[in-house]
């Protein structure tokens, strides 16, 4: 039996199915990033993992316990399983080292010490022990809720979009010094977030929710060259539908942009991007408009081009 277990959970919210037969098996110290479009069920996902919500049917073990849902225990929830959203609030008279011991309490001092200590450590905050919370930046806050999570040690930590407060250069940098924090304290972490791009910062350990179902499980590169449907291909990239090739698709970064080839285009839209200019080309024959990268930023807007590529970068996807 794997450390954290999860087994056929279903849940509706009077005739509303938010989770279809939910399955996943989690190793100790592993990390999962659960993505999905909002409603597709994350959230009450993460509340049945930490025993905060009632399933209809499917239980929840770690490490072969059973989780009992609220009907079940009397006081819901575990000290095992730690649930963080974005509206977790820090004590605000209490400083980073006070709100990191706040769940120590009823520790013996020197371990609270030690503890605090190593988390401080741990998560890059030794410098900021001492500041209030009004003194951090909304990240820095962030980070210091999850270490306050993470004081009691629990087995299993769960992140329900924890970030969505922050910008994206906020996010990005604290995602990148936590993937580090739970790799080196070997915390399992289940992150669910709506944004692909934060999940790969975590983990290369992706599921794709959509409506209340597994659609895909894998490694990130494998889903992005091998997508299930086209809600798994578009989570990645934009795709190009080919003309005349029923379901089939391809990657604005696997067209290749050349002065004669396969499908002739007008350039009717460029724009600069950090990386490569994103065209938009509209086709002579069918009128479709595709979008396509410029890596060496060559093409205007009104300029002829010609759209190639090679014929394993097509993808078969289902709706
Ligand atoms: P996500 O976190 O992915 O946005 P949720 O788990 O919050 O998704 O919601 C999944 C579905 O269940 C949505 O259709 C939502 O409207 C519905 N839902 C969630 N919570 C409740 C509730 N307490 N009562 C009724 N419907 C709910
Ligand atoms: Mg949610």
């Amino acid at each position: 039996m794997s450390f954290f277990s999860v087994r056929r959970i279903r849940k509706s919210y009077q005739k509303q199915i938010a989770l279809h037969d939910f399955s996943l098996e989690l190793e100790e110290g592993g990390q999962l990033a659960i993505v999905g479009e909002s409603g597709s069920g994350k959230s009450t996902l993460l509340r049945i993992l930490a025993g905060l919500e009632k399933q209809d049917s499917g239980e929840v073990f770690l490490q072969g316990q059973k989780i009992l849902n609220p009907a079940e225990k009397l006081v819901a929830g575990y000290d095992e399983i730690k649930l963080i959203h974005q509206d977790y609030q820090l004590y605000p008279n209490s400083t980073v080292a006070e709100n990191i011991a706040r769940p120590l309490l009823l520790f013996e001092k020197n371990y609270t010490k030690n503890r605090v200590k190593s988390l401080l450590k741990q998560f890059g905050l030794e410098k900021l022990a001492e500041r209030l919370p009004r003194q951090l930046s909304g990240g820095q806050q962030q980070k210091v809720a999850i270490a306050a999570a993470m004081a009691i040690e629990p087995e299993v930590l769960l992140l329900d979009e924890p970030f969505s407060s922050l910008d994206t250069i906020q996010t990005h940098q604290l995602i990148g010094e936590l993937a580090e924090s739970f790799k080196k304290g070997k915390t399992t972490v289940i992150f669910v977030t709506h944004e692909l791009d934060d999940a790969l910062r975590l983990t290369d350990n992706v599921l794709i929710l959509q409506k209340g179902k597994i659609i895909q499980h894998g490694n990130s590169q494998f889903l992005c060259e091998n997508p299930k449907n086209q809600y798994v291909a578009r989570l990645f990239s934009p795709i190009n539908s080919i003309p005349g090739k029923e379901n089939t698709y391809l990657r604005p970064s696997d067209v290749k942009l050349r002065t004669r080839g396969q499908l002739l285009g007008h350039v009717v839209d460029s724009r600069f991007l950090v990386h490569f200019n994103s065209l938009q080309v509209r086709l002579k024959e069918s009128g479709m408009i595709w979008e396509v990268d410029d890596p060496l930023r060559k093409y205007q807007v009104g300029d002829r081009v010609y759209l190639n590529w090679d014929a394993e970068k097509e993808l078969e996807l289902s709706s």
